[in-house]
């Protein structure tokens, strides 16, 4: 097939001469063929056969043969949804689960939120009626707090596993528990004696029920059997295959075009310097097709859009027609659909995206990859419990992947912006995540759902003990844990109800007793979202003078939370003048006078409303300090007592529970002043570390506050 055939549906949006039924028609129509020509559609009979046949079912496919948008459609039509069960699919990235859910509402011809709906954190687009519910991992296993047996699901489909994100390592161990027991729940009279034999299972489940209090819901309701669906995209099926008692695994055949790939002959000092370059050259001497370019995080994919902005209008005006896309996780939904659009004619896009665009996202039209071999990721040094963002090179397995998006619509090129000799050094895959992350979230969660012994607990891969000890001892010191290593009341229990890290959730718990939690809920939504503030390099004094305004002496902190205030009293006043929209216009006006990044500012704003929903359900009672700015620093050093760090006599600081050296970042409003004593909240590691989000508090609070933790050390 031809690029163009493959983009069929996309040429349906051309405006149709006979009306909008017309056109409604012909766009049915286009995606009817485009789902038809998807390589999964030969074999979706056999499929519905192997679900039928098999409890759990491993597919192993092609990036783009369809598997994550026709198999829940295929298992809907197929009947598995009757007596009103639900089609559960996980995705590792938000991003994923937001677009997929979109687009397969839009191939059935519903309202996205009915029968197809998505439900990922801080955005809930189900209801009563969805039937096939695209989420995250994550927020899968949040739903098992609230139900232990995932009673509402007749099928579950982990898609993406071999991404091996935390959440899905997880997911598989619970599931695995979870199936055990539904398929024992529907015989349970009959053949109790079984059950009791199987001492082991009967106990787990006796532990679910009794932590969870879900058991009068649950009883004499019959529990049907769960269908466990897990997809991949890489070859190796045979470590889940294993895991579940060597379940089968199906592949799906793909299409892949060749894809010539070429290397640089030196290793690039500034990558993205060499990207920009790379993207002149492909659009000024390539012929069509649009470019995909793999980039770390959010602020180098705007960096990169605002240099390509500038140096597009020195381009002969012919050149000029790129079309810059950015995706990432944090850009809103209607943006990120942006993505699947065709540009303008004649125009070439160019999108610019982190490593979701390796297999969770299939975009159409890309011919050109541009991989400068580096993604970011998170990592866990268990002796300091310092869990920093790098930026690290990438495994053979994703430099495949990102090469392979090149030739999904005809042969493609691939730029991989180092030498070769340097590819056979990639590691071959990247590490589970469970093996380098903090672990606290995770344990905090298998304990609400009464899975008391993490050391014994079925992973799919072992995390590191010193990992896991290391990440009890943290939640001991938030005082999630009691002595006996069981959930606290109603600390632990509170803060396993929260979707947030477990040191935000203590925040939030703590800032009841400070009377400050209006305002700790503002300050812990943006800390949750990536840096509001937006600088262009050549702007940086400037937007320092802008938002001088805003800074507090106490520190970062503080900061936040008179910019948030001040955005929101500027958008409440705009509101009484004009419509919401127009006052949301005003706003991100508002926000690029003040040097405010405004994605940043609206997600932080989305974040704010649900953990303040979050926090009332809880029964904890919002109220404010007022000007009592004490009180909310004594809160945030009763929160993060675990980042204090004092200041040396040379100037730089140490942390405190770590022993590093740190400095206090440039972009910190403490950064001249220096206090005695400062918590933060981040640390960057590049050839210095540095600590940003950064507050002054009297050290004397600290052994006052957090005598856990400080008692020990004096
Ligand atoms: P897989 O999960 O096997 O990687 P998908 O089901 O995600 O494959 O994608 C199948 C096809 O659907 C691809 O050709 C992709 O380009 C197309 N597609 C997916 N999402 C969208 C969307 N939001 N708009 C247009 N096309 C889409
Ligand atoms: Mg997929």
């Amino acid at each position: 097939p031809s690029m163009a055939s493959n983009n069929a549906d996309h040429t349906a949006k051309i405006n149709n001469p006979n009306g909008p039924k017309a056109d409604f028609m012909a766009r049915r129509q286009a995606i009817e063929k485009h789902r038809k020509a998807l390589p999964i559609a030969v074999v979706e009979k056999r499929l519905l056969e192997e679900v039928r046949n098999n409890d759990v079912l491993i597919i192993v496919g092609e990036t783009g043969s369809g598997k994550t948008t026709q198999l829940p459609q295929y298992l809907f039509y197929g009947g598995f949804c009757r007596n009103g069960g639900v089609i559960g699919i996980t995705q590792p990235r938000r991003v994923a689960a937001v677009t997929v859910a979109k687009r397969v509402a839009e191939e059935c011809g519903v309202t996205l939120g009915q029968k197809v709906g998505y439900a990922i954190r801080f955005d809930d687009a189900t209801s009563a009626s969805t039937r096939i519910k695209y989420m995250t991992d994550g927020l899968l296993l949040r739903e098992a707090l609230l139900d232990p047996y995932l009673s509402k699901y007749s099928v579950i489909v982990v898609d993406e596993a071999h991404e091996r994100t935390v959440h899905t390592d997880v997911l598989l161990g619970l599931l695995k528990t979870v199936q055990k027991t539904r398929s024992q729940g529907v015989n349970k009279n009959v053949h109790n004696r079984t059950i009791e034999a199987e001492n082991g299972i009967q106990l787990e489940k006796e532990n679910v029920v009794e932590s969870t209090g879900i058991m009068k819901h649950n009883q004499g309701k019959n529990l049907s059997p769960l269908k466990l669906i897990i997809m991949s995209a890489s070859l190796d099926a045979k470590i889940f295959s294993d895991y579940f008692g060597g379940a089968r695994a199906v592949h799906v055949q793909g299409r892949q075009y060749p894809v010539d790939v070429l290397y640089t002959h030196q290793p690039e000092t500034d990558y993205v310097d060499a990207t920009l370059i790379t993207i002149f050259q492909i659009h000024l001497e390539e012929g069509p097709g649009d470019i995909l370019v793999f980039l770390t995080g959010q602020e180098e994919i705007e960096s990169i859009e605002r240099l390509i902005q500038e140096r597009l209008p020195k381009l002969p005006e012919s050149k000029c027609k790129l079309l810059v896309i950015p995706i990432f996780a944090s850009l809103p939904s209607e943006k990120q659909m942006k993505v699947f659009m065709p540009p303008p004619s004649g125009f070439r896009k160019v999108i610019l995206a982190t490593n979701i665009a390796e297999t969770s996202v299939t975009i159409p039209g890309i011919r050109y990859v541009i991989d400068p071999g580096m993604v970011k990721v998170r990592t866990y040094d268990a002796s300091t419990g310092i869990e920093p963002l790098i930026i690290v090179k990438t495994s053979k397995a994703q430099a495949l992947q990102r090469s392979g998006r090149a030739g999904r619509e005809g042969p493609g090129k691939c730029y991989r912006l180092y030498p070769e000799n340097e590819f056979y050094k990639l590691k071959a895959s990247t590490t589970p995540e469970i093996k380098r992350c903090n672990l606290a979230n995770v344990i905090l969660q298998l304990k609400a759902l009464g899975v008391d012994d993490i050391l014994g607990f079925d992973f799919i891969e072992e995390p590191d003990r010193m990992a896991i000890i290391k990440s009890m001892e943290l939640l001991f010191l938030l005082g999630a844990l009691t002595d006996g290593s069981k959930l606290s009341d109603p600390v632990g229990h509170q803060m396993a109800r929260l979707p947030l890290d477990p040191i935000y959730s203590k925040a939030l718990v703590v800032a009841n007793q400070f009377n400050c939690l209006e305002e700790m809920l503002i300050i812990v939504a943006l800390l949750s979202v990536e840096s509001i503030y937006y600088a262009p390099r050549e702007k940086l004094e400037e937007s320092r003078t802008v938002l001088r305004s805003f800074s507090s002496l106490e520190g970062d902190h503080l900061t936040l939370l008179k910019i948030y205030r001040a955005s929101d009293e500027f958008l409440e006043k705009s509101k009484l003048v004009g419509s919401p929209d127009k006052a949301e216009k005003k706003l991100r006006k508002w926000c690029k006078q003040n040097f405010i990044n405004s994605r940043s500012l609206k997600h932080a704003r989305d974040i704010h409303s649900q953990i303040r929903r979050n926090v009332e359900q809880m029964g904890l009672c919002v109220t404010s300090c007022g000007d009592d700015t004490l009180q909310m620093r004594r809160c945030l050093a009763a929160s993060f007592f675990l980042n204090a760090a004092l200041k040396q006599p040379d100037g730089t600081y140490r942390a405190l529970s770590s022993g590093l050296a740190v400095q206090i970042h440039p972009s910190s409003v403490l950064f001249r002043m220096k206090p005695e004593c400062i918590i933060f909240n981040e640390l960057v590691r590049t050839n210095q570390n540095y600590v940003r989000n950064v507050s002054t508090i009297d050290y004397l609070w600290l052994p006052e506050l957090a005598p856990q933790f400080y008692a020990l050390l004096e």
